[in-house]
Formats: structure tokens, C-alpha cells, sequence
């Protein structure tokens, strides 16, 4: 394509006769931008809610996901066109964020689109859609507000954080475990939390996993849980009053830098060179006990000779430390990096109460636990699940928990979940549409249906008949709203009969910051989408 000008400077397109397949105008364009979006949306609408289903994703070299969070099942997704990526970015936006409702906000955004499609077909123009949605969404925000409620999170029983994260874990594969779950969560980010700033520095909060053992194995260790072992099985398996020597040299005499050949022509220098390396080993290792360190961690390996000196000496080792896990530990242990031999000295050591080396069941598979550190209040939760699609889901559940926890501490407002929200929502909107005059009315009338979407795909998913539950709790909340603002779909009962009930007796809580979020980024993206109205795709010949 190329872009030209005439005499007078009016600017024209010239598409050579291949391209002009590649390019869709006017409202054809919005509508096949919106059906593009959809069909992401649709994907993700089955997984929604604490029935939703979950999706097996193979990537190209084999590697199996199973998961229901929306951000990573559009991650793993390969996406052609482009306006879909929009939906995949604003899920990953979502979690960027908040790191909860990845779902939700492309299934609302997909019911936006489905909005705007009859809309469109009533003749309604694009940009009056988008106006419409815009101030709908800044009711709809308004309204979240006014039905929040602060929780009270410095009680000391954490009670609202746990619930809160117990929500989120609901609709994932570790429900079963779910309060112990949000325990561990709670735990980890209060850690490390600093109340006083209302802030979470998740950077303190490591993750690891292990397959084998059951979810319920799962603990959390009060610093740092690494995946390597000591280095002889002899060496002493536990370390009370750990001093550390941290090191990012090897245990090896230095190599020349340039290219060197080195002649022996006799038994005698043989030996010399031998007992030469023999000393350097032996001075190495008297260095780093005159520094009074009984532990040493080594980014680098050693050989069985050097191994067998320490061993000698008394000195446990662990070698093949990774470069991040190294950071962490100088970092927990409030010890310094030691990158040359000459550069021990006791006052870089780091220091930990007791650093113990654990195994796991009858398997050979060997972890290094590093407690009571002295700096930071590091944390690590060590996952355990039956296979490592289990143990993988666990922790992405868990990071949601983490996240939804550390969201509540920097604001303390939540709404109710099962759909609550998004009826209250959509009654006030709707209400809101009425005051208006306009074609904006038809816009904004539009918004209130979609928010009905959450709580019909909630229903739907959970082999509910979704417009008889959805209709007769709007009803209730119609009727009770004044004094039941948590009414949703309790989808979990299993009685006969309409499923309405309080959320916030049942315990389903939502944040407020992550709810706005979701309306706002929603809202935000269909109006981008909504806004195109050309296509044009370069460089493609056929
Ligand atoms: P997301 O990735 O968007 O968080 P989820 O699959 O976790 O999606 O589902 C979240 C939705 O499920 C929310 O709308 C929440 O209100 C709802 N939900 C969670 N637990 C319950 C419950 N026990 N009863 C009813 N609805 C619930």
C-alpha cells in the first residue's frame, strides 16, 4: 500500500490489486473486529466461576497446561488476528495489576461486543455505542463504591483476608484444599507485608515446587526452600547457627585466560604441580574457615577432590546455586556475594538460625530449607501436588490468592461476588439509561444487559437454567437491595429452587479495586475496538 498525493495535496491510497483483499472498510470492519473478539471471549466464558471447566492446552514442543485462569490460557493461545490480542493483552493487563478476574474481563468485554453488535445492526453508530458504554461504566463505578464495604484487616484473626482469597481459589483446581490454601496466602504476604505503608513486596514471597506428596503437603517455610542438596552425602545434614559463605568463583585453581600448554617432562614436576593444586585446594578451604563460616553455597561446582577436602574439613557445601536463588540468598541471609577468594572476610558471611536439608518420601530428590534468616522476612511456600501440571496450577492459584490478599491490604474495600456486584451494577445503569434522552440511551441500556452476562454465565456454568436464576435474583434485589446489597447466585447449594442468596453470609468476597478494574479495562477496550473502522493489512501478497 502506499499513500500519495495529487496536485492539489489531497492525500489517496493506491492497493495494489492482491492487497485490496486484505483490507475492510466501515462498519464491515467493527463487525468483523468484534466477531474476532468474541471468539476469544467465548473460549474463556466456560471457565468461569467455581464450576467453570478447565482447558488442556499443548504447546508445540508437548508441554500439557491445565488450567481455568484466563490470563494464562490466552498466554498459551496462539492468536492470529489482531484485534484478538487485544483481548489477550487485556487480560494480561488484568493480572498485571490485579492478578485476579482474568477471566471476568474478557467475558464482560465479550458481552460488551455482543452489546454492540445489535446495536449496530439497528444502525447505531459506532462512536455513539462507545459514548453510550463510556458513561454507563462511570455509573456502574460509582454504584461499586456505594455497595463496597471496608473490612476490618488488622484484626488479628485475618478472617476477611482469608475469605477473600478463598474466592478466588474456589473455581480453581486446588478447591478441595481451598481454606488451607488461603492460609498459606494470608501467611505469606502478611510476612512480608508492611502494614504501615500498605504495601507487599512479592519479590520477598518465592514459590517453589516439587512433584510427588499430596496439595495438603503443601507448607510454607519462614525463608527459603532451595532445589538443590548438599554436596556429600556425609557432610552434616543440618546446620544450627548458620554462617555462609557465598561465593561466585569456583572451587578450582585459576585458569590461565590465554591458550597454555603445559609440559611435564618428569615424575618430580608431575608431583610438584599435583601437590601445588593439593595446596591451593587446602588454602581455599582454610580461607573460608578462618572467616568462621560453617556452610558454603557455590554458584559453581567443584570436583570430587575438592568435595572430598571439604568433607574432610568438616565443611558443608552446596554447589550449582543459580544466579537468582544466589541474589535471594545474600539477600535473606544479609550475607555479600564473595566473587574472589581473597575477598572473605566474617563480615560477609550471612547468617540463618538453621539451614537443613530435606528429602522427599523414598525418592533420592533432595531440597536445602534456609530458616530463621537474618535480614528479611523472606518467605517460601513449597508446593507439593501429584504431578506437575497439579503442582504448576497450584502455584498460579496461589499467586492469584497472594495477589487478591495483597489488594485488599492496599485497600480494604470489598463487593460480593456470585454476581452480585455486576445485578447492582446493572439495575443502577439501567435506572441511569432512563434519565437519559438520546440515542445514548439505547448504549447505555445495552451496558446494563452485559453486566448481566457474569452472573448468566455463572448460572449457565453450573448447569443452572441462567435466566430464571438471574431474573429472580434481580427480582430480590430489586425488592431487598437496600438492605441485602451482597444478593447473588449461591452457586454451590444444591438445592431444588432459585439459588439468590447473600453472598457476604456465604462468604464470597470480591475486591473492589479488582471489580472497577475489570469495568474499567473492559469498557476501555471495546471502545478501542468499537473506534476502527478500517483494516488494512500490509506486506501480505497472495
Ligand atoms: P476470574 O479468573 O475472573 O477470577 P474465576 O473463574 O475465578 O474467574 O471466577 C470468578 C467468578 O466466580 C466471580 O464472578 C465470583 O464472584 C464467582 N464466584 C466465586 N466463588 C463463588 C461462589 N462460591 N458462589 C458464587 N460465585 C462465586
Amino acid at each position: 500500500m502506499s499513500m500519495v498525493y495529487d496536485e492539489y495535496g489531497r492525500p489517496f491510497i493506491i492497493l495494489k490489486e492482491q492487497q485490496s483483499k486484505n483490507r475492510v472498510k466501515g462498519i464491515e470492519a467493527t463487525k468483523s473486529n468484534i466477531l474476532a473478539a468474541r471468539s476469544i471471549s467465548s473460549v474463556l466464558r466456560t471457565s468461569l466461576g467455581p464450576k467453570g471447566l478447565d482447558k488442556l492446552l499443548v504447546s508445540p514442543d508437548g508441554d500439557v497446561t491445565i488450567t481455568n485462569d484466563g490470563a494464562t490460557i490466552l498466554q498459551e493461545i496462539q492468536v492470529d488476528s489482531q484485534v484478538a490480542k487485544l483481548m489477550v493483552e487485556l487480560s494480561a493487563s488484568q493480572d498485571d495489576e490485579i492478578g485476579d478476574g482474568t477471566t471476568g474481563v474478557v467475558v464482560l468485554a465479550g458481552a460488551l461486543l455482543e452489546q454492540a453488535d445489535h446495536l449496530l445492526r439497528k444502525g447505531i453508530h459506532p462512536i455513539r455505542i462507545a459514548e453510550g458504554f463510556e458513561r454507563a461504566a462511570g455509573v456502574a463505578m460509582k454504584r461499586l463504591e456505594e455497595i463496597s464495604e471496608k473490612m476490618d484487616i488488622n484484626s488479628n484473626d485475618h478472617e476477611a483476608l482469608v475469605t477473600t482469597a478463598m474466592t478466588t481459589l474456589s473455581s480453581k483446581i486446588v478447591q478441595q484444599n481451598k481454606r488451607m490454601m488461603a492460609d498459606i496466602a494470608v501467611k505469606a504476604v502478611l510476612n512480608v507485608a508492611d502494614l504501615e505503608r500498605n504495601d507487599v513486596n512479592f519479590e520477598r514471597i518465592r514459590m517453589e515446587g516439587k512433584t510427588g506428596g499430596s496439595l495438603e503437603e503443601t507448607t510454607i517455610v519462614n525463608g527459603l526452600v532451595i532445589d538443590k542438596e548438599i554436596s556429600h552425602p556425609q557432610m552434616a545434614k543440618v546446620i544450627e547457627n548458620a554462617k555462609m559463605c557465598i561465593l561466585t568463583c569456583p572451587f578450582e585453581p585459576p585458569k590461565p585466560k590465554t591458550k597454555h600448554k603445559l609440559e611435564i617432562s618428569s615424575k618430580e614436576a608431575y608431583e610438584k604441580l599435583y601437590q601445588n593444586e593439593q595446596q591451593y585446594f587446602r588454602d581455599m578451604v582454610q580461607k573460608v574457615k578462618d572467616s568462621g563460616a560453617n556452610l558454603v553455597i557455590c554458584q559453581w561446582g567443584f570436583d570430587d577432590e575438592a568435595n572430598h577436602l571439604l568433607l574432610q574439613n568438616q565443611l558443608p557445601a552446596v554447589r550449582w546455586v543459580g544466579g537468582v536463588e544466589m541474589e535471594h540468598i545474600a539477600m535473606a541471609t544479609g550475607g555479600r556475594i564473595v566473587p574472589r577468594f581473597e575477598d572473605i572476610s566474617a563480615s560477609k558471611l550471612g547468617t540463618a538460625g538453621r539451614v537443613r536439608e530435606i528429602s522427599f518420601g523414598n525418592t533420592s530428590e533432595r531440597m536445602l530449607v534456609i530458616e530463621d534468616c537474618a535480614s528479611s522476612s523472606a518467605v517460601t511456600v513449597l508446593v507439593r501436588g501429584g504431578s506437575k501440571m497439579l503442582v504448576e496450577e497450584a502455584k498460579r492459584s496461589l499467586h492469584d490468592a497472594m495477589c487478591v490478599v495483597r489488594n485488599l491490604i492496599r485497600d480494604n474495600r470489598v463487593v460480593y461476588g456470585g454476581g452480585a456486584a455486576e445485578l447492582a451494577c446493572s439495575l443502577a445503569v439501567s435506572e441511569y439509561a432512563d434519565t437519559v434522552t438520546g440515542v445514548d440511551q439505547y448504549a447505555i441500556k445495552a451496558f446494563a444487559e452485559a453486566l448481566e452476562d457474569i452472573p448468566l454465565a455463572l448460572a449457565e456454568n453450573s448447569g443452572l437454567s441462567p435466566i430464571e436464576e438471574v431474573a429472580a435474583a434481580k427480582a430480590r434485589q430489586v425488592k431487598e437491595n437496600s438492605h441485602l446489597i451482597g444478593l447473588g447466585l449461591d452457586i454451590e447449594a444444591n438445592e431444588e429452587g432459585f439459588h439468590s442468596a447473600d453472598m457476604k453470609e456465604h462468604g464470597v468476597f470480591e475486591t473492589l479495586c479488582g471489580k472497577q478494574q475489570q469495568l474499567q479495562l473492559a469498557a476501555q477496550v471495546v471502545k478501542m475496538i468499537l473506534k476502527i473502522d478500517d483494516v488494512i493489512s500490509m506486506g501480505s501478497y497472495q
